[in-house]
């Protein structure tokens, strides 16, 4: 199909052949340009802004290659497609062009036939490329408007979306850990990695202030690619720096939404793979709310986990809807238990689901733990394993680093406690 009016460039020392090409192309409906200079080509592509070049390779001022290099170099002027037309037929020759930027070449002596169909050929491509860029622009505005529409149904704040959509690229997403510790030993067992965003202006933010947010406008899809790759990573940095923390593990929360489908999971074995790290070190957590909303799907994502040797493990376990029907399908091997139950004092729901988790052969850990009363009261209800301030806030990687370094000879919580 001829682009109608479609406006081409001509750049040729041999007078005879500009205008031999200006008059098939004029006749075919382009518009066309002509220029014996090299030196100019330049200029007239900056002024002119053709559709199509057409650049000899051979001329007196400036050769071919330089120009379309040059042309190459300028912003304005870079996607212009360029077509060579020469004498020389080397392979070589050939390669050179293409390096320099050509999309096609055109030998000497030409058919015209042959010179109509190319330019005609990249003429098409072009429209079609400036048509794909149009509709990836129109998408992605249409996008922007539905994404706002979804922040203001869910009552966010656009400005908080639209700054949350580039944290991730200009590094303002951080983890922090907490140490998930054994009550009778003072073991680190495990790190709980925990999102925070350093905003510029906000400082930092919660992640119960933006995980919503970014559930319900999908970026937690990357948010979350990123803190497994992370987590892992501080992993492997943490297991070469401190031998003697040889069974540390991390924990890593997981969204609903990010399993929806396996690109999680095939993060996650790709990140192990190059960190290194053996899969039963790590530990997912999963919200009781997120299983109970599509347990089906849940349960074989969850499942080709398990496969891989991951631990996985209800999270805030007493706060959603009521799991207890499907907990036996659940392939998880730990109950957390959420922190709400040791703030209220709930001891006895907390030994019931404690006596519960042993019955069906899954452990307990808990969360929340702030005094050594709790501790004291927990121990005696049978738990083993918990996290809390008490311990130690989450903390930045270095801190913790150092933390770690500070603890490595020591084996009681109490301890632990008073150092962090
Ligand atoms: P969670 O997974 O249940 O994490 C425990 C939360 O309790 C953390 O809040 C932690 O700082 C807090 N916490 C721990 N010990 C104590 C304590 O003794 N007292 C009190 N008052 N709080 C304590 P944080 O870091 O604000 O995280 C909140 C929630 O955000 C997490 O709850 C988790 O559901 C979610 N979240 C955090 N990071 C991620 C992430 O990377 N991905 C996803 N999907 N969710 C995340
Ligand atoms: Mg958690
Ligand atoms: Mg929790």
């Amino acid at each position: 199909m001829i682009i109608k009016n479609a406006h081409i460039l001509i750049v040729d020392d041999d007078e005879f052949n500009l205008e031999l090409l200006s008059l098939v192309l004029t006749g075919q409906g382009y518009e066309v340009t002509t220029l014996n200079n090299s030196k100019l080509a330049l200029t007239k592509a900056k002024s002119d802004s053709p559709d199509l070049i057409l650049l000899d390779v051979n001329m007196p001022e400036m050769s071919g290659y330089e120009v379309c290099s040059q042309l190459k170099k300028c912003e304005e002027v870079k996607d212009i497609p360029v077509i060579f037309i020469t004498a020389l037929d080397d392979v070589l020759d050939k390669l050179e062009a293409f390096s320099v930027g050509c999309v096609d070449y055109i030998n000497k002596p030409f058919a015209l036939v042959e010179v109509l169909a190319r330019v005609e050929s990249q003429l098409n491509i072009r429209q079609l490329q400036s048509q794909l860029q149009q509709k990836a622009k129109s998408l992605e505005i249409e996008n922007e408007f539905l994404q706002n529409r979804v922040c203001d149904r869910l009552g966010f704040d656009h400005e908080l979306y639209k700054d949350l959509r580039v944290a991730q690229a200009q590094n303002q997403l951080q983890l922090y850990y907490q140490p998930i510790i054994n009550f009778d030993t003072g073991e680190i067992l495990s790190f709980e990695a925990l999102l925070r965003w350093i905003h510029p202006v906000h400082g930092i933010i919660s992640p119960t202030d933006f995980i919503p947010l970014a559930e319900s406008t999908g970026l937690i899809i990357p948010i979350g690619f990123w803190v497994i790759e992370q987590a892992i990573a501080q992993l492997s940095n943490w297991n070469q720096l401190f031998p003697e923390y040889a069974n540390l593990s991390i924990t890593v929360n997981a969204s609903g939404y990010q399993l929806q489908d396996d690109s999680l999971f095939r993060h996650t074995q790709n990140a192990l793979q190059a960190s290194n790290v053996d899969p039963q070190k790590l530990k997912l957590e999963i919200t009781e709310s997120v299983l109970m909303s599509d347990p089906d799907t849940a349960i074989k994502v969850l499942n080709r986990f398990k496969q891989l040797g991951v631990h996985l493990y209800i999270d805030d376990f007493g706060t959603g809807y009521s799991t207890l029907s499907r907990l036996y399908d659940f392939p998880v091997d730990v109950l957390k238990i959420d922190r709400s139950f040791v703030n209220d004092g709930q001891w006895t729901m907390i030994e019931a689901i404690t006596n519960l988790a042993k019955t069906l052969g899954k452990d307990i850990i808990i969360e929340g733990i702030e005094t050594i009363e709790q501790l004291t009261i927990l121990k005696n209800i049978g738990c083993h394993k918990g996290q809390g301030y008490y311990f130690s806030k989450p903390l930045d990687a270095v801190k913790t680093t150092n933390t770690l370094k500070r603890t490595l000879a020591i084996k009681t919580p109490e301890i632990f406690g008073v150092l962090v």
